[in-house]
């Protein structure tokens, strides 16, 4: 039987970089699409680019569609970042990098290409979990956007799958770590709102991946990659306690011989069975009965 096929919108980040490596397993033929909307950095989309070429996909595209979610978010204009001490100290609620109307334009943009290069599903890598109060990355916007992009094509098969939908940060880490191949994708991947490397600011976004990797006890392979480059040091969290410990710098995978889901036992309300479940399950995110280790949640 062939597996259907999928198009990843790939901004070149994490959770972006995990959902890809979700959709190889169950997908036979994939595409890869980045957009280009008026970043102020464009080492995002190079990590696409470099990311999608390590995935092996059919097609990578770059979509460059001018600055017309410009709105007034520091991640399109001039205006300064918020930067916090430390995840404890992020103040929930809408964060101002929200970027208006930008999911609703790129899941418009995605299923007109989905359809003309006859690809089944849209793969989002959207969270209800950890999203910055972005209106856009919940379950309820998710349905209805299907809904009205299935009306839009008159094709009613055409699906929206967000495999990180229901999982926090640190679930995330572990699916990552989980699936073979990822973890050195991850090491390309990009967080950083400023655009910089090697990570060391401290935007809402970068200290979500950090607390994520904190509470997954596993090494974020981004930053393990620009520490054994010698360009930044460890961070002082016990997740990097084990790698500090080397002198020097082991090569290969950090994480071999580790079986990440035990040694993440049920730290921060970590549950093995429900990643087990978001890695196998080939409808995560939705109702499902696929057989799969069920969720537990
Ligand atoms: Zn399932």
């Amino acid at each position: 039987m062939t597996k259907p096929s999928a198009l990843v919108i790939l901004s070149g980040g994490q959770d972006s970089t995990t959902c890809l490596w979700w959709a190889k397993m169950h997908h036979d033929r994939i595409h890869t699409l980045t957009f280009n909307y008026g970043q102020r950095h464009s080492r995002e989309i190079e990590s696409a680019k470099i990311i999608a070429s390590m995935a092996q996909v059919e097609k990578h595209t770059i979509l460059t569609m001018g600055n017309i979610l410009s709105g007034d978010s520091p991640l399109t204009t001039a205006a300064d970042l918020e930067q916090y001490q430390d995840w404890q100290s992020l103040p929930g609620g809408l964060e101002k990098t929200f970027v208006p109307g930008r999911n609703a334009v790129f899941l418009a943009l995605a299923s007109s290409y989905a359809y003309a290069n006859k690809l089944d599903k849209i793969v989002v890598g959207i969270s209800q979990e950890d999203f910055g109060g972005y209106p856009d990355c919940r379950q309820q916007f998710l349905t209805q956007m299907e809904r009205a992009m299935q009306a839009a094509l008159d094709w009613e098969q055409l699906e929206f799958v967000a495999p990180l939908l229901f999982l926090n940060k640190a679930m995330t880490c572990l699916m990552g770590a989980t699936m073979p191949g990822c973890s050195e994708a991850l090491a390309f991947s990009h967080t950083a709102y400023d655009g910089k490397y090697p990570p060391t600011g401290h935007d809402h976004a970068s200290l979500l991946r950090a607390k994520g990797y904190e509470q997954a006890k596993l090494p974020d392979p981004l930053v393990v990659r620009a520490w054994r480059e010698g360009v930044m040091d460890l961070p002082f969290t016990a997740n990097y306690d084990e790698l500090a410990s080397r002198v020097p710098p082991p090569h290969g995978d950090p994480l071999a011989g580790v079986d990440p889901l035990a040694a993440a036992g049920d730290a921060g309300g970590l549950d093995a069975p429900t990643v087990q479940h978001a890695v196998n399950c080939p409808y995560p995110g939705k109702a499902c009965n696929c057989g799969a280790i069920p969720p537990s949640v």
